[in-house]
C-alpha cells in the first residue's frame, strides 16, 4: 500500500493532480485515473514501452487489447484509418460517455495496444479529471481497468490502492465512478455493427440512434459459435475471490431451500438482493442494492469488493430483470459466476 493518492475536491487540488499525472505520463510512467465507468490504469497509448508496463502490472494476457482514451472526435479520428458515418453518429450521441468504438487502427497505434490486431477500441470518457489529463498530455491514453487481471474492477481510489498500491506510484482520487461497470464495446469494423461487450448503453439505445440493426453477441463466441475477434472477451472475467451464484428466489424460505440444495451454509453466504430481501440474521451479510439499473451498476463492484474484504465464501446475487437496461449488469454477473 504505497501509492500516493491525490485528492481533487478543490479547483487547486484538481489542477495540481492534473499536472502531476501528466508529468508522470509524459515520462512514460503509469497513473491510475478516475473515469465514469471504472478507474483506469493509464499510459501514453503511443509509447509501446509505457503500455508494456500496464500488461506487467495487471498480469494481463498479451492477447487482450486495450481501450484508447481520447478527448475529442478529431483525436479519435487520428487513431483510425476510417471514420465511418456510423462512428460519427454514435460519437455525437454518446461521447463523452461509456461507449467504446472498435475501428481499423492507424499506424500511430502500436501493436501492443491492439494485441497485434488490425483494429483499435476508442472511447472519449466523460469524467472531468481524465479529460483534463488528456488535454494536458496531448496524446491518447491506453487505460484498462486499474485492477489485477480477472479481478473486480475498481470504482474508487481505495479499491485501486488495495489491489495495485504496491505496484504503482500515483492514484488520482476522482470520487466514486458514476457508471460503475465497464463501457459498452461496439465493433464498427465489420459489415454490421456488433456489440462485443454489453454495458449501460444498451442495444436499444444504440439502434435508436444508429437507425440500423446492431447485433448482440454473447461473451467469448459469436452467434455461429466462432471465436470473437475481440480476444479480451473471456467467459470468466471480472470475478470476486468468493464464488458467485446467480439465483431467483420468491421469498426467504425459497432461498433457504435453494441454499440447502446446493449444500451451502447460509452463515457463510453473503446475499446481494435488489427486490426480495432475506433476513440478515440467517446469512453472513445481506446487502440491498436499489432496483434501478443505473444505481445497481454504480454500487455493484463496491459491494463485491466488500464481500471479498469480509471473507465471504459464496455471494448469492438476485438475478436482475431480463430487460435491455440490465443487459450489461447481467453480463458481468454471469462472467463473475462462470
Ligand atoms: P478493459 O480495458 O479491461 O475494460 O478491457 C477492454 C476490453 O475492450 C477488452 O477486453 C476487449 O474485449 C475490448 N477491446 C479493446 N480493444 C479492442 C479491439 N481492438 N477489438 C475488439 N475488442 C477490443
Ligand atoms: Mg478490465
Amino acid at each position: 500500500m504505497s501509492a500516493e493518492i491525490l485528492s481533487t475536491h478543490t479547483a487547486a487540488l484538481f489542477d495540481h493532480a492534473v499536472q502531476r499525472a501528466a508529468e508522470r505520463l509524459r515520462a512514460g510512467e503509469l497513473v491510475a485515473l478516475p473515469t465514469e465507468t471504472v478507474y483506469g490504469l493509464a499510459a501514453n497509448a503511443l509509447d509501446p514501452v509505457a503500455v508494456a508496463k500496464i500488461f506487467a502490472v495487471k498480469g494481463r494476457p498479451a492477447g487482450n487489447p486495450l481501450i484508447v482514451h481520447v478527448a475529442s472526435r478529431a483525436q479519435a479520428a487520428a487513431c483510425v484509418t476510417a471514420w465511418p458515418a456510423l462512428a460519427e453518429t454514435l460519437a455525437r450521441a454518446f461521447w463523452p460517455g461509456p461507449l467504446t468504438l472498435v475501428l481499423p487502427r492507424s499506424g500511430a497505434i502500436p501493436d501492443i495496444v491492439t494485441a497485434g490486431g488490425p483494429t483499435v477500441g476508442l472511447r472519449w470518457p466523460s469524467h472531468p479529471l481524465i479529460q483534463a489529463v488528456l488535454r494536458e498530455c496531448g496524446f491518447p491514453l491506453a487505460a484498462p481497468s486499474a485492477n489485477l487481471s480477472n479481478r473486480i474492477s475498481p470504482t474508487n481510489a481505495g479499491h485501486v490502492q488495495a489491489q495495485l498500491g504496491d505496484a504503482i506510484s500515483l492514484i488520482v482520487d476522482g470520487g466514486q465512478s458514476q457508471v460503475g461497470i465497464e463501457s459498452t464495446v461496439v465493433d464498427l469494423a465489420g459489415s454490421t455493427p456488433r456489440i462485443l461487450r454489453p454495458g449501460m448503453i444498451h442495444a436499444e439505445s444504440l439502434m435508436a440512434v444508429a437507425g440500423a440493426a446492431v447485433a448482440e453477441t454473447g461473451p467469448g463466441t459469436d452467434a455461429a459459435g466462432e471465436t470473437l475477434r475481440s480476444p479480451g472477451l473471456l467467459k470468466k472475467h471480472y470475478s470476486p475471490k468468493a464464488r458467485l451464484v446467480l439465483l431467483n428466489w420468491a421469498d426467504e424460505a425459497d432461498l433457504l431451500r435453494q441454499v440447502a440444495a446446493r449444500h451451502l451454509i447460509p452463515a457463510r453466504c453473503h446475499v446481494l438482493a435488489h427486490t426480495h430481501l432475506p433476513s440478515p440474521e440467517i446469512f453472513g451479510q445481506v446487502y440491498l442494492i436499489p432496483h434501478d439499473a443505473e444505481a445497481f451498476a454504480r454500487a455493484l463492484y463496491a459491494e463485491l469488493h466488500s464481500c471479498d474484504a469480509a471473507g465471504a465464501e459464496t455471494i448469492l446475487v438476485e438475478l436482475p430483470p431480463e430487460t435491455p437496461e440490465w443487459s450489461g449488469i447481467t453480463d458481468r454477473l454471469r462472467r463473475a459466476a462462470a
